[in-house]
């Protein structure tokens, strides 16, 4: 990316909630939502209690080392870093600051046509900070979300556009997902990505003065957010000016940033050891515990699904979300042709996701389209009935007549049904307008309700015209 000779230099820094039952040091509830200031202690409020670190928050926090490819430390170390927010009980936050957990991990992304792989710097593990929450004309603080465990993904400066940071965020985002660290749902706020962006002229190695973006809430507002820093600090070098190192936010409504503060410097947090927890012992044992548990990668199932022949498109629906990824999974496993399934997924199961028929009487619809027993217009109704009566996909059909029909003599007659109520369509076929012939299909079809084989049904038309 390019704007007037100069390019930016990116860096990311993803700040992801970790799926955890418990917070991070004390015995409340992670769950997201809720009444506000219901689940919280002393300890997560900082009004006294000891920090205990959560066994499951250090697994989920190793889950994600091993899928950014990053080296989980032995001993890491938990810091305090200081700082005054209204949302911060503690006046200070639980992080790791000098010795993380885990460190040089990458990612690869591929962005018009080009791969390119990404350093992922270090993952430390930390604590939320409350919420302030708009209510009415006022505000109010929600400390429900202190203390909940998250992980801070720091990349490489090495990102130079717009499109190639969106893709690594996606990219972090489907790695994180599927190894089941985090739901990474950006508008809950599981998801929260911060940008640094300098620019300088094309072709040259130093760094300019950066900017930090905060809290932005879509992969889509990085890329703009990006595109749109880039013009700002270019125009300012441009006319002369400097760039001030400052912390900005990003406005999705205008697609600009706004200044929010000066950049606090590390010394202005005031780092010091934690030393109410001990250090964080990670054994090679633990490592291959988690790794062992760890779910299919979502490339491990994109890979499985376009070997079997299912569209990008499909794949991309399927694999948005684990639940969908798993439901295929499962109904790959009953023997049905992978494609077609997909087909039927993508259009009818996935729109309707919360009435879904059960896996295996998706795949019994799957084996009687497939088979030719319904027709497509059967099919359709067919998914739908077994999720609402959750009955076997082949009794309902038998009982509701939408097994297809294919029984010649059934077929003739209603052919000889529509020749009598279309006499029009009979004698634009008879001069010779074969076109025609159509609209007896369509109606022996409809009267049908869809459920003549389609193929049996143009043969019986063209049989009557010619006698
Ligand atoms: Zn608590």
């Amino acid at each position: 990316m390019e704007y007037k000779g100069y390019e930016p230099i990116v860096g990311l820094e993803l700040h992801v909630e970790l799926k955890t039952e418990l917070k991070a040091f004390c015995t409340c509830s992670a769950e997201f939502g809720g009444e506000i200031n219901t689940k919280c202690c002393p300890v997560c409020l900082g009004k006294g209690g000891v920090p205990v670190f959560n066994t499951e928050a250090h697994e989920r926090g190793i889950a994600a080392a091993l899928a950014l490819g990053c080296k989980v430390a032995e001993t890491s170390y938990f810091d305090r870093k200081h700082y005054v927010s209204r949302d911060l009980p503690k006046g200070y936050q639980i992080t790791q600051y000098y010795t993380p957990l885990a460190q040089n991990g990458s990612v690869t992304v591929c962005v018009n046509g080009e791969e390119k792989t990404v350093a992922v710097e270090r993952i430390q593990l930390e604590e939320d900070a409350g919420r302030i929450v708009r209510r009415g004309d006022g505000e109010v603080i929600d400390f429900n979300r202190c203390g909940i465990p998250l992980i801070e993904i720091i990349t490489a400066p090495c990102i130079r556009s717009g499109d190639e940071a969106e893709a690594v965020v996606e990219e972090i985002r489907r790695r994180l997902l599927f190894a089941g660290v985090s739901d990474c749902k950006m508008n809950e706020g599981s998801l929260r990505c911060d940008v640094n962006v300098s620019v300088r002229p094309v072709g040259s190695d130093a760094f300019g003065a950066r900017c930090e973006i905060k809290n932005i809430g879509s992969v889509d507002g990085v890329g703009r957010a990006i595109a749109h820093e880039t013009e700002r600090q270019t125009e300012l070098l441009l006319q002369g000016g400097t760039v001030a190192v400052e912390t900005r936010r990003f406005d999705e409504k205008s697609g600009t940033t706004v200044r929010m503060r000066d950049k606090e410097t590390a010394a202005d947090y005031g780092y010091v050891r934690e030393r109410d927890l001990p250090p964080l012992v990670t054994d090679g044992e633990t490592v291959e515990r988690v790794r062992l548990a760890m779910p299919a990668s979502y490339a491990v199932r994109e890979k499985l699904l376009l070997t079997a022949g299912v569209s990008e498109q499909n794949t991309s629906v399927i694999l948005s979300s684990v639940e969908s990824a798993d439901y295929f999974g499962r109904v790959m496993e009953q023997d049905v042709p992978v494609p077609g399934a997909a087909n039927l997924f993508v259009s009818e199961v996935y729109p309707s996701w919360d009435s879904r028929p059960d896996e295996e009487a998706f795949a019994q619809c799957v084996k009687l389209f497939a088979s030719g027993e319904v027709t497509v217009v059967s099919v359709r109704e067919l998914i739908k009935l077994s999720a609402e009566t959750g009955g076997s996909p082949r009794a309902i059909a038998e009982k509701r007549g939408m097994l297809t029909i294919r029984d010649e003599e059934v077929i003739a007659s209603l052919v000889r049904e529509a020749a009598e109520a279309c006499t029009g369509a009979v004698e634009d076929v008879r001069r010779g307008k074969d076109a025609a012939k159509k609209v007896l299909v369509g109606y022996v079809m409809r009267h049908s309700r869809g459920r003549a084989d389609p193929a049996s049904v143009n043969k019986a038309v063209d049989r009557y015209f010619e006698k």
